[in-house]
């Protein structure tokens, strides 16, 4: 029998759980003749009570394991971390709030089964976003499509099924920086497609500030596209040719004209024009200058505190 691996990263989500694994036992259920479904729930570094509501409710079910870092590395790297312990011969990364609503995984793992590689479950609506959030994200999207090679798909987040062999493959890039959503495209691998309306929280309330999502956007760009580094050569290109022109015009005037003293407002604007654009230049070489520095320090991308698998929740190993 095939076998599922659900991952939820679950950060200060005591009061999410209970609720997550009600509504995924029928759902389990429903898929117990074509797979056997378990649950794997990486704990980023949690200060509630998530690791006691998790061990307790792995007492009475055999298929959850329980996965603690040693302390919160975000999302993305929890995902990874799920990702690389993960057994399933197919996995699907959801959330714990049901924003990932767990019905649309009984169609998703049936496609898998019809053959499917990978299926990306798209949100048709986001009721259960602000509209400011809806606005930037959309944004961001455009943005990014048209910066970076490997577009990713709108709407779609990290709910999505995986087979194995994905799976390797995503686990394979070893990139500190990670931004999932880029990486899951990269790989290539034809995606179905199934759709869901993105409810509201069930419960607790989103960790994930608006300067969050900012530094995880810029990460996302920076790490799939060059582009931004790029431009600066057509523009410093443009920018010298512009300025020969200008120099030649200065030259030929001040031969036939004679010196003229007055230039005061000409050159201020060329020094400020030039400052500008190089600081603003400089910044985007340090964004990647920065992330070559993250990339040589070769940290791991997650630490393991401890490692629980069912039944009984009983300790697998320590590190
Ligand atoms: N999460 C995590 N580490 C973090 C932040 C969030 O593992 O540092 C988990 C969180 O517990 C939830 C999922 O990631 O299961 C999505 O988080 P959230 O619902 O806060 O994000 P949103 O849906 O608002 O984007
Ligand atoms: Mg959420």
């Amino acid at each position: 029998m095939p076998t599922v691996t659900l991952i939820v990263p679950v950060y200060n989500e005591e009061e999410s759980v209970l609720g997550f694994l009600e509504t995924l036992s029928p759902i389990i259920e429903q898929l117990s003749a074509q797979a056997r479904l378990d649950i794997l729930f990486v704990n980023d570094g949690s200060r509630d009570g998530t690791e006691r509501v998790i061990m307790t409710a792995a007492k009475t079910r055999g298929y959850i394991t329980l996965l603690n870092l040693s302390r919160n590395f975000g999302k993305e790297a929890a995902l990874f971390a799920g990702m690389s312990h993960a057994h399933g011969d197919a996995v699907i990364p959801l959330d714990v709030d049901l924003q990932d609503p767990p019905q649309i995984i009984v169609e998703m793992v049936l496609r898998w089964i019809a053959g499917a590689k990978v299926v990306n479950a798209r949100r048709s609506r986001r009721d259960g976003d602000s509209r400011l959030k809806t606005v930037t994200a959309n944004a961001f999207y455009r943005i990014f499509n048209a910066l970076a090679d490997q577009p990713i798909p709108h709407d779609v987040g990290d709910f999505r099924l995986f087979d194995r062999e994905v799976v390797d493959a995503i686990c394979q890039m070893g990139e500190r920086t990670r931004f999932n959503k880029a990486l899951f495209s990269w790989v290539g691998f034809e995606a179905e497609e199934v759709t869901f309306d993105r409810p509201a929280r069930f419960a607790g309330k989103t960790s994930w500030s608006y300067w969050k999502l900012w530094k995880l956007a810029w990460d996302g760009i920076f790490a799939s596209s060059t582009v931004p580094l790029r431009i600066w050569t057509y523009i410093g290109f443009f920018l010298a040719l512009a300025s020969l022109i200008y120099s030649l015009v200065v030259f030929i005037r001040t031969l036939f004209f004679g010196v003229d003293v007055p230039g005061y407002a000409s050159t201020v604007i060329l020094i400020l024009i030039f400052g500008g654009m190089n600081m603003f230049a400089l910044g985007i070489i340090g964004e990647y200058v920065g992330r070559i520095y993250t990339e040589v320090q070769q940290r791991p991308i997650f630490i393991v505190r401890s490692h629980h698998r069912g039944p009984q929740g009983e300790d697998e190993d320590g590190a």
